[in-house]
């Protein structure tokens, strides 16, 4: 008999987990993950950036919890002594028409008290990345980078440590309710436990349907982000984190260059639909999640609004040559053989059945369950923070 059980051992509930027995370490709390390892999803297949906070409304639980998370997760990256870098990035407008975004971005920037920004010039530009072309761009000083998958086996241990359990290699596939009871059950076991904290990421929808009866009124749409690796001899071409103004119809950031805290170098992500929920392959097909994405009222939506960007990233992700021309919108020297297949992750996107892809993070509580259903980027920065504000709705119940 478990007081809370966290589903999904991804850098959310992890972070959720911990702040629960950090605050109530009295609690029994269990975190039940479907593969061996913690972050095998998109935690673990992620750019590796701090973001400090600059492209979200102000107010948003984006906002907040980014800037809020931000500071936490440098806390806790220096009090653990995880390698992170505050390096900086600059976005970079390549077009005209793409100045009064970058403005408005800069503006928000502002409104999310952000400090330090410098705009530029062409030639400010390439002062921070002498490889940059640009009409015009800024400097953020705040943005880092760093492994979230380094941080999340720290978020696990602390959390042992201070006596939660976690059980790995148990895919939750239903979950009985009574009256202040749940039972959560999976391919081999069950446990019982007072409330249910879902945390399932690219399966939140799904394990959220488990905690009511009702059809639930989202969907989680799977986009993949295909990275290339720079070849260690064109690195220099890249100093630090490039970022292109990014299209605001669309809730993904646009393929930028990102020096990783490892070493190297990678560009990506695009956003392309992926025919299963955990298909990294341009070919992972899993015909009953691709149905049911499809037939989707809000996804249908969403591809009928936007079906020529959808078209446009599904081209530049079968042609190298395609990518690379996106990417030499930033940096006209680069060239296609100048990059290596990398990896890929997959992001979770809800979707309503209006067609909109939901903006903001968003926590749904029932009954018996707390429900994290959004939890897009910046959300791996943000962990601690979320973490933090859904130990605080869990904790009110005891
Ligand atoms: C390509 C890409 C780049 C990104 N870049 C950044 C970045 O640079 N900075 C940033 O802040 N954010 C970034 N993000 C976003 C960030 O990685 C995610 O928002 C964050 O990792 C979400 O964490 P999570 O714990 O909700 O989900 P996940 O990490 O996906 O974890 C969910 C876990 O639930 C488990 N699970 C699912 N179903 C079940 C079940 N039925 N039973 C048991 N376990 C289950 C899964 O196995 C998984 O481990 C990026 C995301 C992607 C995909």
């Amino acid at each position: 008999m478990y007081d809370i059980t966290v589903i999904g051992g991804g850098i959310v509930g992890l972070a959720t987990a911990l702040k629960i027995k950090e605050q109530s370490p009295h609690l029994k709390v269990l975190i039940i993950e479907k593969e061996h390892e913690v972050a095998m999803h998109q935690t673990g297949h992620n750019s590796g950036v701090i973001h400090s906070g600059l492209y979200y409304k102000p107010g948003s639980l984006k906002a907040i919890n980014c800037i809020k998370g931000y500071k936490m997760l440098i806390d806790f990256a220096e009090k653990e002594g995880i390698p992170y870098d505050l390096c900086g990035k600059i976005v970079v407008a390549t077009r005209p028409e793409q100045v009064s975004i970058l403005d408005g971005l800069y503006e928000r920037g502002k409104q999310n008290g952000l400090t330090g920004f410098k705009m530029l010039d062409a030639a400010g530009l390439r002062e921070y990345e002498p490889h940059v072309q640009g009409i015009k761009g800024f400097f953020v000083p705040q943005t880092g980078i760093i492994n979230y998958k380094v941080v999340c086996e720290k978020y696990a241990e602390k959390f042992q440590k201070l006596g939660g359990q976690i059980n790995m290699g148990q895919r939750v596939i239903e979950i009985r309710q009574s009256d202040n009871l749940s039972m959560v059950i999976t391919a081999q076991n069950y446990f019982e436990t007072k409330l249910v904290i879902n945390c399932a990421g690219l399966y939140s929808d799904k394990v959220a349907q488990f905690t009511q009866q009702t059809p639930i009124d989202l969907r989680i749409i799977p986009f993949r982000g295909e990275y290339f690796e720079i070849k260690p001899e064109k690195q220099y071409l890249v100093k630090n984190l490039i970022y292109p103004v990014p299209d605001p119809n669309f809730p993904f950031l646009g393929v930028h260059f990102t020096r990783m805290i490892g070493g190297g170098v990678e560009a990506g992500p695009n956003a392309v639909l992926a025919f299963r929920r955990e298909g990294y392959k341009k070919l992972d097909i899993h015909a009953r999640e691709l149905w049911k994405t499809l037939t989707w009222p809000g996804f249908q939506k969403v591809a009928a609004k936007y079906w020529r960007t959808g078209l446009g990233e599904m081209y530049r992700s079968f042609s190298k040559a395609a990518f690379t021309k996106a990417l030499q919108e930033l940096i006209p020297e680069i060239q296609e053989s100048d990059l290596i297949p990398g990896g890929a992750g997959v992001r979770a996107q809800a979707c309503d059945r209006s067609g909109g892809l939901l903006d903001d993070f968003s926590i749904i509580e029932r009954p018996n369950a707390i429900n994290v259903c959004n939890a897009p980027s910046p959300a791996a920065t943000s962990s601690l923070s979320i973490g933090q504000t859904v130990a605080e709705l869990a904790l009110k119940r005891f």
